[in-house]
């Protein structure tokens, strides 16, 4: 090879290594950095957690006694709400479905902390991609999403992608099945702790377990869920209730339980 065919060769490489990139990554850089990290919110920049294969599902509708079922294989609503009216969700195949346009839903009941068992189903047509394909959430008291999202070969934002705490923590693996398959969380939460003047006693937390692997370990949300802004708490009131995201997607979830837990905070202030 002499020395034009080397430095054409050199020219051609990152050409060549350039068209092979997937073009700019989804997501934001002139965002505020999130409190306590390197990146900003939905940091485009940040790196993608390391896919993890959960295998196959092994579902069981067993669940302990002192479970409270917010959904079984009935598909009976009455557990949920739309701004207190009956839920505008709809029931396909003992499943209950996002409507897209239809709004959030909501337990009729609230919670503080909680063991929380979930399983959705994002939908089997590819749509979108992005934070557009098969997104919904599930908000624990209404304010702390944990994301629901296709994220099976669909790149987004690390912070927004499926498990992450929305806006605050990637997964720690990203363990999706892909898409029209059943998936399951187990969530562990605990509420957070305010002071009688409204300062911040303990943190919210939650460990979550995506298909059986845990993608989060007793990690403190850094305020309620917020879109492209940093997170900050403020008081409320000590239960609250589960809330379902429509970001207008025909999601579908079934077989949801939880068990209330019992108080282990010391200075607990409720
Ligand atoms: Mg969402």
């Amino acid at each position: 090879m002499n020395r034009t065919s080397i430095v054409l060769l050199l020219l051609v490489i990152p050409i060549v290594s350039l068209a092979l990139d997937d073009g700019p990554r989804p997501g934001y850089r002139d965002t505020p950095i999130i409190p306590g990290q390197k990146w900003k919110v939905h940091d485009s920049e940040r790196p993608y957690p390391v896919v993890v294969d959960p295998g196959a599902g092994i579902f069981s509708t067993a669940r302990p006694d002192d479970a409270v079922v917010l959904l079984d294989a009935s598909a009976d609503l009455s557990a949920w709400s739309s701004g207190g009216k009956e839920a505008r969700w709809g029931v396909v195949d003992g499943t209950m479905e996002a409507r897209p346009g239809s709004g959030d839903i909501s337990t009729r009941d609230s919670f503080g902390d909680i063991q929380l068992h979930i399983e959705f189903r994002t939908p089997p047509e590819v749509k979108g991609d992005s934070q557009g394909r098969g997104n919904s959430g599930v908000f624990l008291m209404e304010r702390y999403e944990i994301q629901v999202l296709d994220s099976y070969q669909n790149p987004t934002y690390p912070d927004g992608q499926c498990a992450a705490f929305y806006g605050q923590w990637p997964p720690l693996v990203n363990a999706c099945r892909g898409p029209g398959q059943w998936q399951s969380y187990d969530i562990i939460f605990k509420a957070p702790r305010f002071s009688a003047d409204g300062s911040l006693l303990a943190a919210a937390r939650a460990t979550v377990i995506h298909n059986g692997v845990m993608v989060h370990h007793d990690r403190e949300f850094l305020g309620p869920t917020s879109h492209r802004r940093k997170p900050s708490y403020s008081k409320h009131a000590p239960l609250g209730k589960i809330k379902l995201q429509d970001h207008g997607n025909p999601i579908r979830y079934r077989n949801i339980w939880l068990r209330n837990l019992p108080d282990e905070t010391e200075s607990d202030s409720r």
